[in-house]
């Protein structure tokens, strides 16, 4: 069930288009990430952050192979990938229903764990206790998502992350509307301790976010053009 045990990545030649006979947009991209790093992905607006999010979890076409702990994604089953590395978009889909069926859809974890997800993912130090429309468990989740803000909507994905423990964290933050506030509550939360055994790689718009990053990576029209630690760049 905690597979992969320890996070580590690599990636070699890693190319990716939408459709099988489009464009590369992604094109050739090669790291290795240790187990537990932080990292930070920069890049302009359609430099192909988000696309080689999907690309990791071969959500689109891809060519190159990626390794979670040693082990290739060709030779596993992909439902299994993707249930143990959590990838929270830009713009997450959430279920239509309550938000403890959104943290626990097979109804597995006590509302305590529950609770404990979201504490650590930031969300009731953004609410105050006397506000009658403030989230909890109970709370209904109307139009998948579309009651809630964007900022709301990635701290509940990332509750979700924290109950099921995942060892990878993809975070592509946000680009518009999300406040200030919520971004640094967000941050804070992939900061602690709970997070410290877990490789977390953030998409981020404002370098401050990533600045204690172990590594930064920057992508120029699809190409990994810089990795190295934030003191080097
Ligand atoms: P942003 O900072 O705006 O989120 P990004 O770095 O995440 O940008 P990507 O979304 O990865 O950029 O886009 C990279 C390229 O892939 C762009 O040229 C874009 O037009 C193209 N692209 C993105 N999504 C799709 C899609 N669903 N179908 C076809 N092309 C796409
Ligand atoms: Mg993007």
């Amino acid at each position: 069930a905690y597979w992969p045990s320890s996070g580590d990545i690599r990636v070699k030649g890693l190319s990716a288009r939408y459709s099988p006979d489009g464009p590369k947009v992604l094109q050739d991209v090669s790291f290795h990430i240790k187990a537990g790093q932080r990292v930070g992905i920069v890049g302009r607006t359609g430099s192909g952050k988000s696309t080689l999010t999907l690309a990791l979890l071969r959500c689109i076409y891809t060519e190159g192979t990626v390794w979670y702990d040693g082990v290739a994604t060709d030779s596993m089953n992909l439902d299994d990938l993707r249930s143990n590395i959590t990838i929270i978009p830009q713009m997450p889909e959430l279920l239509s229903g309550t938000l403890r069926h959104n943290l626990d859809v097979f109804g597995e974890y006590d509302d305590g764990v529950l609770n404990d997800g979201l504490r650590a993912a930031g969300l009731f130090s953004l609410q105050r206790l006397q506000d009658e429309n403030r989230l909890t468990l109970d709370s209904k989740i109307a139009g998948a998502g579309s009651n809630l803000s964007v900022g709301q909507r990635q701290i509940i994905a990332l509750a979700r992350a924290i109950v099921r423990r995942s060892k990878l964290l993809i975070l592509d933050e946000a680009t518009s509307a999300i406040d200030y506030e919520t971004d640094a509550v967000i941050q804070g939360s992939l900061r602690s301790e709970i997070h410290k055994d877990v490789t977390v790689i953030t998409v981020a718009h404002r370098l401050q976010t990533i600045m204690d990053s172990d590594l930064i990576m920057v992508l120029d029209a699809g190409r990994l053009v810089e990795i190295d630690s934030p003191q080097v760049l």
